[in-house]
């Protein structure tokens, strides 16, 4: 089938199965106009109908969690002991230039997208250069971004060198970040900090302030680690998000990311206060010491989106993790086979993850007024024939090679795991060389070493 003839300014498309915010509908239609979703109901609604038989259409993924600086060192981490932001994350990104930003960003994007994943909230400590270069990719590949502008650096506390900057400057900083993103189409601004470790509570609470004023995410890694937990009970004699709390820093403008290490008060406090977090189950799994509460989340009414954390940018792959980890984690130690019912993820990586990321009431769904971001997916694989259970079957059998289109603001990204808008070729060949450069920067190191050095 040619999407791209296919795909007109104004078209009804009727597949087998439509995912709305319902569940799933058989015999229904959805009709685009321009960038949005005007309308979606029962076929017989509707005149002009395009059947796609075989096929259906379900929400973009949203990444509410990744570093798009970090796509090239991705497979650097095979053994690597917990906290690998200290030995391989921050030396890598750290003097990245605005080219190279460019170059890591667009590669994150095509990965992204051929992982059908509409929308990708970038963390990083990044000033305006690099952001010209990530802002420039994500136009070029027509990804929703929520673009990331760094902080760390102002207190200094993780060791930049630049340290301990004025609240005025930080301010100028974020202000110009938001201008930056205000004339670029689907392009956010968001603010990035490490929490107490690179920050004082105050410069928190005002970056908070800040954030809600405009209102913009802030991004704040916490509770990830025990590292993290502990430095923050030695320093304070609070765990991450109590200290969050008492400063007045928490919010439905937060976005906390991992919270793999949370107690129950926290838990409390985070819905006291309808903060949202990202549930990174790769992460969890390849680089991290525990597995978010995410089925409690779920059932306690927590905001929570997907993020891969630059593990797999395969937004089904993320989708099995995410089951498995609860599964194994919270759902086999007292029997429950149900374990979120498949929806529960299913909706925590496209309609919650979009809520979780600032997307609430402009997308995230099959609904009317909102925006045109959606997966033609082939049901015709043999891995998910019969069907008996379309979420159940997104979750465990859908992989990436299904995506047949990739549709952002009504504009086709991505047709089969090709881009349509621009040349892969020449993003291969300009990206390595510049790749290795990057992922040899000094500082960088790597406990593990390769799998080959362990064979008996
Ligand atoms: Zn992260």
């Amino acid at each position: 089938m040619d999407y791209q003839k296919l795909l007109k300014k104004s078209v009804v498309l009727s597949p087998d199965i439509l995912l709305t915010p319902n569940g799933v509908k058989k015999e229904w239609a959805v009709e685009f106009v321009g960038t949005k979703i005007k309308a979606v109901g029962p076929r017989s609604d509707f005149k002009d109908i395009i059947a796609l038989p075989n096929k259906a259409i379900i929400p973009g993924f949203v990444d509410a969690h990744t570093h798009v600086g970090q796509i090239f060192g991705k497979a650097l981490i095979g053994g690597e002991p917990a906290q690998i932001w200290r030995r391989i994350w921050h030396p890598m990104e750290r003097d990245m230039d605005e080219k190279q930003s460019y170059l890591s960003a667009k590669w994150a994007f095509w990965e992204a997208l051929r992982g059908g994943f509409t929308k990708v909230v970038n963390y990083g400590l990044n000033g305006i250069d690099k952001n010209e270069g990530v802002h420039r990719a994500a136009v070029e590949t027509g990804i929703r971004l929520v673009s990331a502008c760094g902080l760390d650096e102002f207190s200094g506390e993780i060791g930049t060198g630049h340290g301990n900057k004025s609240w005025s400057e930080i301010e100028e900083v974020v202000l110009a970040h938001i201008d930056h993103c205000a004339s670029l189409k689907n392009i956010s601004p968001s603010v990035c900090c490490s929490s107490f470790m690179g920050n004082t509570p105050e410069t928190l609470f005002r970056l908070s302030e800040l954030c809600k004023k405009h209102s913009i995410i802030l991004q704040i890694h916490s509770n990830e680690h025990f590292p993290e937990v502990h430095e923050c009970i030695l320093r304070h004699g609070l765990r991450p998000i109590e200290l969050l709390y008492k400063h007045a820093v928490l919010g439905p403008h937060v976005l906390l990311h991992h919270t793999s290490l949370v107690s129950e008060p926290e838990i409390e406090l985070i819905i006291e206060t309808d903060t949202a977090t990202s549930y990174n189950p790769l992460a969890s799994m390849w680089k991290g010491n525990a597995v978010a509460p995410a089925l409690r989340f779920a059932q306690r009414g927590v905001r929570f989106g997907m993020g891969s954390d630059t593990t797999s940018a395969d937004g089904f792959k993320n989708l099995m993790a995410a089951e498995a980890c609860q599964r194994i984690e919270h759902g086999l130690p007292v029997a429950d086979f149900s374990c979120g019912a498949a929806w529960t993820w299913v909706d925590a990586a496209t309609s919650q993850g979009a809520s979780a990321t600032g997307g609430t009431g402009d997308h995230g769904q099959l609904a009317p007024g909102l925006a045109a971001d959606y997966l033609i997916l082939d049901m015709m694989a043999p891995e998910c024939l019969p069907s008996h259970d379309f979420e159940w079957e997104l979750v465990r059998y859908y992989n990436r090679d299904q995506i047949d289109a990739v549709i952002i603001d009504g504009q086709i990204c991505m047709e089969h795991g090709r881009p349509v808008l621009w040349d892969t070729e020449e993003l291969r060949q300009a990206a390595m060389s510049v790749a290795r450069t990057i992922t040899s920067a000094p500082g960088i190191k790597r406990c593990h070493g390769s799998s080959e050095m362990y064979r008996p």
